[in-house]
């Protein structure tokens, strides 16, 4: 996309550039050629002037503070020879040039009136200039000295011949299809209004690097036809105190007066953090923290009748940014832009396979199918990655080859960043992920399963298996609890049941299993054995962090025997209950999880349909429900 960037301040640079030409000239002259302005008569010394006098052979003379100028009484010449003289001070003067018949006048001070006011007028003319010089400079959005208050947000206006469209972005339908409702916003602001719709002010993009979020907002930007301020978080935050905060009154200042527009703060993290030192540092922040609190005060203040500026911003790290970012009226529409599925990275490919010459046995499918975990930009430079081996091994066309020399050396520098699975790994986490779906299914304690996936999320999960609460619960019953318990086992149930074997990935499944578990026990009463008491300490250890001194209360060895026992035999118990429902539905693992190894995520009445064949197994009862307050 082009960048327009505006030269507010190209005109006065312009003149200010004349102006000093213009005085820089004149201070040459009148340093080297002082006669061009000053007198060009011949001067001569006082005393030959008053030898002249004496001897009777001046006419005239006019008699100046500074100069005498006179004439000598010479009848044979052409012109009158006139000449100057600095006078010394001489009462006698005027008598002397009396008595030798002198025709004298007084001067009028002389005005030498062009260097005169050259000489007032100039000097203050070259402080203007130079100042203008500054002011200019830093108005035209270079790194000028006076720039530090302006926003630098760069400016992408409708009409741009490069524009970015929704075509251009792919596999990230949801967030597509959530943005396309902003862009309605912003084509008809009137039609929201009129039914008396508060129109979102921020919208948030989520997502791992490089899956497009940048890219997103430019095609919001471009399908809706608007002015687009883009600033980088970064760019806010400067060495100098204060900046940041009049950086963002000057951007919000600039985009009202472009309404309708968007403006997209791209790593927002970085002003973003949560206040207070939340990260260890005590003091040292307030320039961020200004910089932040002049964000949300701009972001209240433009209120529902005014112009229609809606605030995108993108981050890699929402779980650092401040909670009042995220209160509605702020950043209260957020937007998953995940990495693309099977299908979604297929789109991509096609995307840029589109700009290089592809030969024609070359099988995009397939590409997509070894690239999983892979972002847009990745796959993006894969493209690019196999057209630049195809140049180098002289190919007319790019051929399947060349993608998969492509694949390995991007993999080989991925590892790195982030995770790739190879084909057993995959397998192994699509087993996990159906484990944990189908133990869900028939125990939906937890609430329902919504969607398995095996695509590679962040720097942790390698799959994940969602389940959404069916509704908000502040109570959950004793038996609800131990349906999580067991579905949280459901994934390292399945690689027994299915491998034999275990992986280190349920190393997180265990540890939370195992803490609900004993919070079971000791926080919520509910071991029979034990009673309803509370052995943890409640509200002591939120000062210094979990993890400092024992947090449970002081309990005899016998007790703390006994609770180590309950919680195990509940974590068995779970467990047990989870490989029962995965031999039972031995059939059904096999099926989802092949056909999730074919498309990577499956979700909504597909996995609705499939989750409805599962059958709880002989001996499966219902437990006597105790509610407590979670
Ligand atoms: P992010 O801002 O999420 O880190 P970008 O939007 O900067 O990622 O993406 C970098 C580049 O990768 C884009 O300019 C585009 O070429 C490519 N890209 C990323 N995601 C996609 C996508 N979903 N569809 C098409 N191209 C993409
Ligand atoms: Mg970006
Ligand atoms: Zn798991």
């Amino acid at each position: 996309m082009g960048v327009k960037n505006k030269p507010p301040g190209s005109r006065s640079r312009l003149i200010s550039n004349i102006l000093f030409l213009v005085s820089g000239l004149f201070l040459l002259t009148n340093l080297f050629f002082p006669q061009l302005y000053g007198n060009p008569i011949p001067q001569e010394p006082y005393s030959m002037f008053i030898d002249r006098v004496e001897d009777g052979n001046v006419a005239r003379a006019s008699v100046g503070q500074n100069e005498i100028i006179y004439e000598l009484k010479d009848a044979n010449a052409e012109q009158p020879k006139i000449f100057r003289t600095n006078p010394v001070l001489d009462l006698e003067l005027p008598k002397r040039l009396e008595n030798n018949g002198v025709e004298f006048t007084a001067a009028l001070p002389k005005s030498n009136w062009l260097g005169s006011i050259l000489g007032w007028i100039v000097p203050p003319l070259i402080f203007v200039a130079i100042w203008q010089f500054f002011i200019s400079r830093s108005a035209g959005g270079a790194q000028g000295a006076l720039s530090l208050t302006k926003s630098r947000a760069k400016v992408y206006v409708d009409g741009d011949s490069t524009k970015v469209s929704f075509d251009d972005v792919a596999g990230v339908e949801e967030a597509k299809a959530e943005l396309t409702e902003i862009v309605e916003f912003l084509k008809t602001p009137e039609r929201y209004k009129a039914i008396g719709a508060r129109i979102p002010k921020g919208v948030l993009l989520v997502g791992p690097p490089g899956t497009g979020k940048t890219l997103m907002a430019k095609a919001v930007a471009g399908e809706a036809g608007v002015s687009f301020f883009s600033i980088s978080g970064s760019e806010f935050v400067e060495l100098f105190v204060g900046a940041g905060a009049a950086r963002v009154r000057d951007l919000f200042e600039q985009a009202k007066q472009k309404a309708p527009c968007i403006i997209f703060i791209d790593e927002l993290d970085a002003i973003g953090k949560a206040r207070g030192g939340g990260n260890g540092f005590v003091g040292g922040n307030d320039e961020r923290e200004q910089t932040l609190n002049q964000l949300l005060t701009e972001m209240d203040g433009f209120a529902a009748g005014d112009a229609t500026v809606i605030v995108l911003a993108a981050t890699n790290r929402p779980e650092t940014l401040d909670p009042a970012l995220l209160r509605p009226g702020r950043f209260d529409r957020q937007v998953l832009v995940d990495r693309p599925d099977l299908s979604g990275r297929q789109k991509i490919l096609e995307i840029y396979a589109a700009k290089v010459k592809l030969d024609v046995k070359v099988d995009l499918k397939q590409i997509a199918t070894r690239t999983p975990g892979f972002a847009g930009a990745d796959l993006a430079n894969l493209v690019n990655e196999a057209a630049l081996l195809a140049a180098r091994n002289k190919r007319e066309a790019v051929t399947q080859a060349d993608f998969n020399e492509a694949i390995e050396r991007v993999v080989a520098g991925l590892e790195k960043k982030s995770r790739v699975l190879s084909e057993k790994e995959k397998k192994i986490v699509a087993y996990h992920e159906v484990g944990h779906a189908l133990v869900g299914a028939l125990m939906p304690g937890g609430g329902k399963v919504a969607k398995i996936s095996i695509v590679p999320r962040g720097m942790a999960a390698l799959g994940y298996t969602l389940q959404m609460p069916t509704e908000d619960r502040f109570l959950m019953s004793e038996s609800e609890l131990k349906d999580q318990i067991a579905t949280m086992l459901g994934g390292r149930a399945a690689e027994e049941v299915v491998f034999n074997s275990i992986t280190t990935g349920a190393s997180n499944d265990l540890q939370r299993a195992t803490d609900l578990a004993e919070r079971m026990v000791t926080t919520y009463g509910m071991s029979k054995v034990l009673g309803p008491l509370a052995y943890e300490k409640g509200g002591q250890n939120n000062f210094l962090g979990q993890g400092m001194g024992n947090p449970r209360r002081m309990v005899s060895d016998e007790t703390a025997k006994a609770i180590d026992e309950e919680v195990k035999s509940i974590v068995e118990n779970a467990h047990q209950q989870a490989v029962d429902i995965l031999e039972k539905n031995r059939d059904l693992l096999e099926q989802i999880a092949q056909e999730i190894l074919e498309v990577e995520v499956i979700e909504g009445s597909k996995l609705q349909s499939l989750l409805d064949q599962a059958e709880l197994p002989q001996g499966h009862t219902e437990l006597e429900q105790k509610s407590v307050i979670v």
